[in-house]
């Protein structure tokens, strides 16, 4: 898989007359195909040894540098693919490998990495709600780091973990290695590290109150041996990745900025530092920025297009990389609306200082739109994936040098796409802008206020104090998976697949009644996956084949395509509400996703504001809640997972988020009665931030993740005096162990400290689909005799 036509080993700094610099910070590297997942799995599994890994790695390394070259990529990248996660190659690189890990120095061997990544011993990681993944198994052997959500990504990294007497050492040399591996193929690049200070800023320690920004010191050390090793190999650049510098930094932050690349500047003169930050503008810290010793910045020109304006003040020889390419999303860019943009700009600056670049790394998008081939071929002309969005570049970077008449005929491309879709109707629908235009506040208040509503649903269910219920989905076992695999692949009918997923349900509502669970569920089978499942029988989404995004380690998503106004053909899961109420006298409480989430975790259109396509969706739940209700339904939980998730990186613009994102939630869930009672659940184990926002979404009963908190995060609830019910989860789902009565009674008590007991209800953390059966019963069995006990003695 190596270059078919290695480059000359020309110095990236060397601009080519007829285009200008265009730079790519970074690549997707789990393989069009998705080969580094299968070759990671059938390594994991034993099927295959270490040797067969590292050269599908080397593979897909090569393939990227080809690929890239042959796109006209004049700023290539290396140290950007990772078998795991960039941060995890980090803390290797810096050898911070935690004790437990049994590290004994040297280089850190594979397994070693994977029992950081993943747990030792075999167990693997799952992701637990929906997409998020919220911890994993580690009930036995070694657990895995912890792992977080990279920035406002989709992408989870392993929060590196440091002591306060945390040592640094060089104990991986991939960077080296890699751009080693690159030149030998012929390739000049540029490598990308993660910068020591973003590094440590993401860090964490046991040591509660210790700071890891104060390991800085110890850090650099290492930075500036990778640093002088990669100038004595020869690489001229090398692209420092400081994403922290979009976040809120403190003083502390700026100055830890600041002693850094002055340490490093001093240590390694020789050496270019392109210092890459994305994700959002630097804000505050844009003195700061341009005040640091580096020879290149990169700036992100599609989430802060702002910035375009201050480069002015970018007056010495300093190189720029413009981020004017969106990194995040999948839509084709409008060439001839960035060229006006940047032309006055590269006229002021001249064209030797000027880069081009996607706004951050391709990591977050899918590799290549040319496999879509089952995509509508209207939809498809408006996209762009990373292969497209390097042409897109390349095409840039010729006008840009040459003048538009150089890139004619891409341009006339781009500018017939771009209007194209503007007007097309797929796009547009009038009675969904109509229904837009009619929205008032009515619609967005339920009629009584929830102490009535309390009363009248306390009448018409008659449940007992402490009512127990779950979160919607129970285990998604194999053979479900099996099944609707082979129903998608045309093997089992329709009505095979029907019969099978009604006698699933049907066994699931029985057993519930059996173990005397008050409001039951259908147990979600039918469902893929809690977004796609509603995107797929909406109007205005499309769906991809091939459109894989890491989400972390070897788990990557497809993101549904929001590419249109949207709206409900016809009800989408009253269906299935029906049938498994007809098999039971108890409330079935139905199910549905809210409007905040399906828009989080979805590529969404660029055209209109994201509040905007969030209250269509809305509108589209609002249709569902209402066909529910009228189908008799008494309770309707609307899952809102991703509505923390989603707040944006800079507090003051949180505001502005919570008031559109409660305001779709109500907007969705008001139009009901008052005896119907709407649910909503969300897990996340913090809520003192965003209390207001929960309160002022007015959801009767809501069921949060609280069992690994202890209950303290009830405290948010009962200082802010929030009057509806709760369901804080007292089953940790994320762990295969099942709970005991005496643990989940403990709970209980806790939070009864902080709530009143008519607000409490029972139920676990979050859904069951990633557990077993085996699990799953015991650990309900004994949540519902924690709930009798409690009754009996409250
Ligand atoms: N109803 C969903 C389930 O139980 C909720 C999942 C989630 O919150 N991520 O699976
Ligand atoms: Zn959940």
């Amino acid at each position: 898989m190596s270059s078919t036509s290695p480059s000359s080993t020309s110095s990236t700094s060397t601009i080519s007359t007829s285009s200008l610099a265009v730079a790519s910070l970074g690549t997707p590297r789990i393989g069009p195909r998705r080969e580094l997942k299968f070759a990671l799995e059938s390594f994991w599994s034993g099927a295959t040894d270490e040797r067969a890994l590292i050269e599908t790695g080397a593979g897909l390394r090569a393939a990227n540098w080809a690929r890239q070259k042959k796109l006209g990529v004049s700023v290539i990248p290396s140290n950007d693919f990772s078998f795991y996660d960039q941060m995890l190659d980090t803390s290797v690189m810096v050898g911070a490998v935690p004790e437990i890990y049994r590290w004994n120095g040297g280089p850190v061997p594979l397994a070693t990495y994977f029992a950081m990544a993943r747990g030792a011993q075999g167990k693997t990681q799952e992701a637990s709600c929906g997409h998020i993944n919220h911890g994993r198994d580690a009930a036995q052997g070694m657990p895995a780091l912890e792992m977080t959500k990279w920035f406002d990504t989709n992408y989870h990294y392993m929060v590196p973990e440091l002591a306060r007497d945390q040592k640094f050492t060089l104990a991986s040399r991939k960077p080296i290695e890699e751009y080693e591996e690159a030149k030998a193929l012929g390739y000049q690049t540029r490598p990308v590290l993660v910068g020591p200070v973003t590094f440590l800023k993401l860090a964490k320690s046991k040591d509660a109150g210790f700071n890891p920004l104060s390991l800085l010191d110890r850090l650099l050390p290492v930075y500036i041996d990778v640093l002088r090793e990669l100038a004595c190999r020869g690489a001229e650049w090398v692209q420092i990745d400081e994403p922290c510098l979009v976040l809120d930094l403190d003083i502390v932050g700026q100055q830890a900025l600041h002693y850094a690349y002055t340490e490093i500047a001093s240590a390694v003169p020789q050496l270019k530092i392109m210092l890459a930050t994305y994700f959002g503008g630097l804000g505050g810290n844009r003195d700061t920025a341009l005040a640091l010793p580096v020879a290149g910045l990169h700036l992100d020109l599609v989430r802060a297009p702002e910035q375009i304006d201050g480069l002015a003040d970018f007056s010495d020889d300093r190189v720029l990389s413009l981020g004017i390419i969106d990194g995040r999303n999948i839509w084709r860019a409008d060439l001839s609306r960035i060229l006006h943009r940047l032309e006055p700009v590269i006229a002021k600056l001249g064209k030797d200082r000027v880069q081009i670049a996607p706004s951050c790394s391709l990591l977050h998008v899918p590799i290549d739109l040319a496999l879509e081939t089952g995509l509508d071929s209207e939809i498809k002309s408006w996209l762009a994936f990373s292969v497209q969005k390097l042409e897109e570049l390349s095409t840039l970077g010729t006008a840009l040098a040459g003048g538009r008449g150089a890139a004619e005929a891409s341009l006339r491309t781009s500018d017939e796409a771009a209007a194209a879709r503007k007007a097309s109707p797929r796009i547009h629908d009038a009675k969904v802008a109509a229904r837009i235009a009619g929205i008032d506040d009515a619609m967005r208040r339920r009629a009584n206020a929830f102490a009535e509503r309390a009363g009248v649903q306390h009448e018409r269910f008659n449940l007992p104090a402490f009512p127990t219920t779950t979160i919607g989905s129970f285990p998604q076992t194999a053979e479900v998976r099996k099944a609707r695999a082979a129903h998608a692949s045309g093997a089992l009918t329709d009505e095979v697949y029907k019969i099978y997923l009604q006698d699933q349900t049907a066994r699931a509502v029985q057993w519930q009644e059996t173990i005397g669970l008050d409001v039951l569920v259908h147990g979600e089978f039918e469902r893929n996956d809690m977004v796609q499942y509603f995107g797929e029988q909406l109007a205005g989404f499309a769906f991809t084949t091939h459109g894989w995004v890491q989400s972390y380690g070897s788990r990557y998503v497809r993101p549904p395509v929001l590419f249109g106004d949207v709206s409900r053909p016809k009800p989408m899961t009253v269906e299935w509400w029906q049938y498994a109420q007809s098999l039971t006298k108890k409330p079935m409480k139905a199910m549905l996703t809210g409007p905040v989430t399906i828009l989080n975790w979805s590529f969404v259109r660029d055209d209109i504001a994201r509040s905007e396509a969030c209250r269509q969706i809305a509108l589209a739940i609002r249709d569902e809640v209402a066909d529910l209700e009228a189908a008799g339904a008494g309770m309707i939980q609307i899952d809102e997972a991703a509505l923390r998730e989603g707040l944006p990186l800079r507090q003051s613009e949180w505001k502005a988020y919570l008031d559109w994102t409660v305001d779709a939630f109500r907007l969705c869930s008001s139009g009901v009665r008052d005896e119907t009672q709407i649910h909503t659940h969300m897990c996340y184990s913090e809520f003192n931030d965003i209390i207001d926002a929960i309160g002022a979404m007015d959801a009767d009963v809501i069921s949060i993740e609280t069992s690994r908190s202890k209950m303290e995060l009830l405290d948010a609830f009962r200082n802010y005096r929030y009057p509806n019910e709760i369901g804080p989860g007292v089953y940790d789902i994320h762990s295969p162990r099942v709970p005991e009565i005496e643990e989940m009674t403990a709970l209980l008590k806790l939070a009864r400290m902080r709530l009143t007991d008519t607000q409490i209800w029972i139920n676990p953390d979050c859904g069951l689909k990633t557990r077993k059966w085996e699990e799953v019963r015991p650990a309900l069995v004994n949540m519902v005799a924690a709930a009798r006990e409690l009754r009996a003695s409250a």
